[in-house]
């Protein structure tokens, strides 16, 4: 063992190393601490320089000479792995208003128990993590939505009501308190120097153009519904922006996104679709546009079609099509719809040399659909091994509060507002999602407001705001 080092985690149970493993490393690379792992036959008591145990099994492996947390295990990591019997039973129990996806086998009465230098509990806040953190419900559950998504209404989460928690944040700080209780001079690293946490603003370009065509299906809409106004406005935009008298609603979106974010110094990451079915990367205007955001030093990255969620070999060539356009690598984006297939999308994204995505987030639901604020490596659980890419969790969409829950503009802004402040108080990462689609018919002065309103209010913290890779950059470090 080192001897420098303070922290010795030991666990009892080795069958299921790769997963402790795994999820030790995400919660102590968060907290910032440096630490030994082993397992508790590896321990040697005679040779002990540690400054505190962090033990984890069923058996409190009893340690007298250091401070020791011992976390006792469920029994997620046990016979039942992957089968629908290793679910949480609900409703779960709590430690004060913390709701405990895993419980340890050995019961505390309250949940902890302080004795002398140690501490003991219940919460098992090992599988509990790594519960959310694989979404391991969504592999067990055969829930699925009209475009074969997992459901937000399918979750632990949302039946528990913490879709608005990022719990596993809220874990790592229980373990934090206890860490910090015994007074042994451990600092916690800050991840954004000088700021408190960080905002990354993303945009998937669905359309670049509304006029495509002579939009015939909605003049007819219009007239069968008697709107014979709505019809002419219709048929005249088109016509208007094809005389070029007026600007394409969704192009001239990007000049208004741009100029709100420059304006506040902001820079954002806009992620391209490849499928070819609404735009071609090839257009000139398109590779203008892609040129102007790569001089403004706005991000690009990729927005692969619908069905390309679980295609390596055309998300390949869609990633070379765009780099070729913009000369530099592609190192991230975000599915189309959302749509993610655990962990087959990860390990194809890993595949094609991609270095994050951005998609887990509900569509359905706001909030933190992996329980957590900060980006994370996925973990493979059917093949037990780290995927080698980021995940960065999306936590709104503008289409979430409009189109899903229809929302008022009023009670959006006081949901992103919450959110924000929820991402601010785990120094972790809020991830917003705004269409340049949305700003047509949708976007009502309300909502022009709301959203300028929403921006201001980011620009009033002490937050860094940049696109997803200088985001990353600064968190990799
Ligand atoms: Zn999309």
């Amino acid at each position: 063992m080192n001897n420098n080092c303070k922290i010795l985690i030991l666990y009892e149970n080795k069958k299921f190393e790769g997963a402790i493993k795994y999820t030790f490393d995400l919660v102590m690379n968060i907290l910032g601490l440096e630490y030994e792992i082993a397992s508790f036959d590896k321990y040697d008591s005679s040779n002990l320089s540690e400054k505190l145990i962090i033990s984890y099994g069923r058996k409190n492996p009893q340690i007298n000479s250091a401070y020791q947390i011992h976390i006792c295990e469920s029994e997620l990591f046990w016979d039942n792995y992957l089968a629908p019997l290793s679910l949480p039973v609900t409703p779960l129990n709590k430690y004060l208003d913390l709701p405990i996806i895993y419980q340890g086998t050995q019961k505390i009465e309250s949940h902890i128990k302080n004795l002398n230098n140690s501490i003991g509990t219940d919460i098992d806040i090992v599988a509990s993590s790594f519960f959310m953190i694989t979404r391991y419900e969504e592999i067990i559950l055969k829930d699925r939505d009209k475009y074969d998504r997992f459901p937000a209404t399918a979750s632990l989460a949302y039946k528990e009501k913490f879709l608005d928690r990022p719990i596993v944040n809220e874990y790592i700080e229980l373990l934090w308190k206890w860490i910090d209780s015994f007074n042994l001079g451990f600092k916690r690293k800050k991840i954004w120097n000088d700021k408190n946490f960080a905002v990354c603003l993303t945009h998937d370009i669905d359309e670049i153009f509304k006029h495509k065509r002579l939009p015939l299906f909605s003049v007819a809409r219009s007239i069968k519904e008697k709107n014979i106004k709505k019809a002419a406005t219709i048929f005249f935009d088109y016509l208007k922006t094809k005389l070029r008298l007026k600007e394409d609603p969704y192009y001239n979106a990007f000049d208004y996104i741009t100029n709100l974010e420059k304006n506040y110094g902001f820079r954002s990451s806009f992620y391209f679709m490849t499928d070819g079915e609404q735009y071609s990367l090839k257009n000139k205007k398109v590779k203008n546009l892609i040129a102007k955001f790569k001089k403004e030093e706005f991000e690009i990255g990729i927005h692969p079609g619908f069905n390309e969620f679980n295609n390596i070999k055309i998300l390949k060539s869609r990633k070379n099509e765009l780099e070729e356009i913009l000369g530099e690598k592609i190192i991230g984006g975000r599915q189309h719809y959302l749509k993610w297939k655990i962990s087959e999308s990860w390990k194809i994204w890993e595949e094609a040399e991609l270095e994050y995505d951005a998609t887990l987030g509900f569509a359905e639901y706001e909030g933190f659909k992996c329980g957590i604020c900060h980006p994370f490596k996925p973990f493979d659980i059917q093949n037990n091994k780290v995927i080698n890419i980021f995940e960065i969790p999306l936590i709104a969409m503008e289409g979430t509060l409009t189109t899903y829950r229809k929302l008022s503009p009023q009670s959006s802004l006081e949901i992103l507002s919450k959110l924000l402040s929820t991402v601010e108080k785990y120094s972790g990462v809020f991830v917003f999602l705004w269409h340049n689609s949305f700003m047509t018919d949708l976007f009502t002065p309300e909502w022009k407001k709301c959203f300028e309103n929403f921006y201001k209010i980011i620009s009033q913290k002490n937050c860094s705001v940049t696109s997803v890779k200088k985001m990353l950059n600064l968190w990799k470090k």
